[in-house]
């Protein structure tokens, strides 16, 4: 049996174990791909040689949840598999302080926010679907709710065990077995998440963890034995993916990327709006689906939020991600590092004023310094494209009207927010704001009771809440 040494209290990287390894039918595998390296981006140095998966190792994981779901998994009472829910939700609880030092150093967020949102949010996850797993009979989706056998699962990097908890839970308690491909930058969760299902005796073959790159999930999405395949990432690589379904009987939903507004009126509260506006454009380097990348503020009140958005920025500490004072932590790769300087370029180039952070940014480590474009137009790439990066392109607009249609102005459809103290006029703004989600008088709060999901280039399917399990249901 493969033994995880216990991960890092501290930053001595040498302590990580380097046989990280795909796990498939309950047991850690040599993959037969090419081993990938994966650095810790605040310090560019190796954390981990992790063993790949090829494709023989796709069908045989394939194969190995298929058993599982037919012999085991699907004939289960849903209490039973409750059970196994509650234990995984506990064991991530029980490892939390591990699995948050482990995913900062290998993505590079910082710890605070690994500590007390990435890792209890995905014990959450555990935790509410557990509760429905006996539940779904009543629930309204059909009088015999049937799963629907093997779920191919492949996720990004920016949240990595979130979106696994995302994926893996709602699956599990429908009664589908699952094989899931983590990003190639950001494996290491999840295959301490393997091992949190052999800890809780999880029948072998229930969940299958195969790190790779691209072409693993493309694998993975194309086998036969899939009958359905939940995709977050981005929209380039989901609309791959739904051609390579495309004829297929395999359900599908994509969660995709994003260019969510920020819509700030004149009456706001505006120090609380400051405060949403940091937390939508600067939580997680800005590297969210769902991130308020363009602030739209009403003209009438532009320069004062400025004023008062320059500063707070000011004060975000940018630097090691295991310090917990730490704000801004390190962008994932080198290579989300390059789109992002590209993009801020483009930014210049077509006439945005750019403010940047005064804050001093590490000579090692991929470090990107907050900054705010002011005088944005809609026509330049910075308040089209999403950037995925701590970048923020300021707009404005005078009337309610106005806002909706800059707003709207985009191929993205995931997420937005309104600013203001008029509850009728929430109400106006949500129902016209093409978005899966608007938030109101705040950004980035998640439940897992709530579905989250988009629109257009964003995607469809919703995850999370009774929703969310309809896409793993034959109902
Ligand atoms: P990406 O699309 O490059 O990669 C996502 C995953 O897909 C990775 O595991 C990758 O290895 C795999 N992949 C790449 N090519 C593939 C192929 N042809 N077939 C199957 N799998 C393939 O995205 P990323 O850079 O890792 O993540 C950033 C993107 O994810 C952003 O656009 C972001 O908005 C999006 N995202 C969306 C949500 C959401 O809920 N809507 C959440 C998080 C991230």
């Amino acid at each position: 049996m493969w033994e995880y040494a216990p991960a890092p209290e501290s930053r001595d990287i040498a302590n990580l174990k380097a046989a990280y390894r795909p796990f498939v039918n309950g047991e850690f595998v040599d993959g037969g791909g090419e081993p990938l390296k994966t650095l810790n981006p605040a310090t560019e140095e190796v954390l981990a040689e992790v063993g790949t998966a090829n494709a023989s190792d796709v069908d045989a994981a394939v194969k190995a949840a298929r058993r599982a779901y037919e012999r085991t998994w699907s004939a289960l009472p849903g209490s039973e598999r409750a059970k196994y829910l509650f234990r995984i939700a506990r064991l991530i609880q029980e490892r939390a302080r591990e699995l948050a030092v482990l995913e900062t150093l290998d993505n590079g967020k910082p710890v605070k926010e690994s500590r007390d949102a990435d890792i209890p949010t995905a014990a959450a996850h555990f935790f509410y679907h557990a509760g429905w797993a006996d539940k779904l009979s009543y629930a309204g989706l059909g009088p015999d709710p049937r799963p629907l056998g093997v779920a191919g699962q492949v996720i990004p990097w920016n949240f990595p065990l979130l979106m696994l908890a995302w994926k893996i839970a709602p699956a599990l308690a429908t009664g589908n077995t699952v094989v899931l491909k983590p990003a190639e930058t950001t494996p290491l969760t999840a295959l301490v998440f393997a091992e949190i299902c052999q800890q809780a005796d999880l029948p072998p073959g229930v969940v299958n963890i195969l790190p790779g790159a691209g072409d693993v999930g493309a694998e993975l999405v194309r086998h036969p034995g899939v009958d359905k395949v939940a995709f977050t990432g981005s929209t380039e690589v989901g609309k791959q993916i739904q051609r390579a379904v495309a004829g297929t009987p395999k359900r599908l939903t994509l969660e995709l990327g994003g260019k969510a507004a920020n819509v700030v009126f004149d009456d706001a509260p505006l120090d609380q709006a400051v405060d949403g506006i940091v937390n939508g454009i600067f939580f997680n380097q800005g590297h969210v689906c769902c991130a308020g990348s363009r602030l739209l503020a009403q003209e009438s009140v532009v320069d004062e939020l400025l004023a008062k958005l320059r500063y707070r920025v000011s004060t975000l500490r940018l630097g090691d991600p295991l310090d917990k004072n730490t704000d801004i932590g390190a962008i994932n790769s080198a290579e989300q590092l390059g789109k992002i300087r590209e993009l801020v370029e483009s930014g210049d180039n077509e006439g945005a004023h750019r403010w940047t952070s005064p804050c001093p940014v590490p000579e090692r480590g991929f470090f990107f310094a907050p900054t705010v474009f002011s005088g944005v137009q809609q026509s330049m790439r910075i308040a089209r494209e999403e950037i995925f990066g701590p970048v923020l392109s300021v707009l404005t607009f005078r009337t309610p009207e106005e806002a909706v249609a800059k707003a709207n102005n985009t191929p993205y459809g995931l997420s937005a927010g309104v600013w203001t103290e008029k509850g009728s006029r929430i109400l106006w703004m949500a129902n016209r704001l093409r978005a899966g989600v608007v938030w109101a008088n705040t950004f980035n709060r998640f439940d897992p009771a709530a579905p989250f999901g988009g629109y257009r280039e964003s995607g469809f399917g919703r995850e999370g809440g009774r929703t969310g399990l309809e896409a793993y249901l034959d109902a």
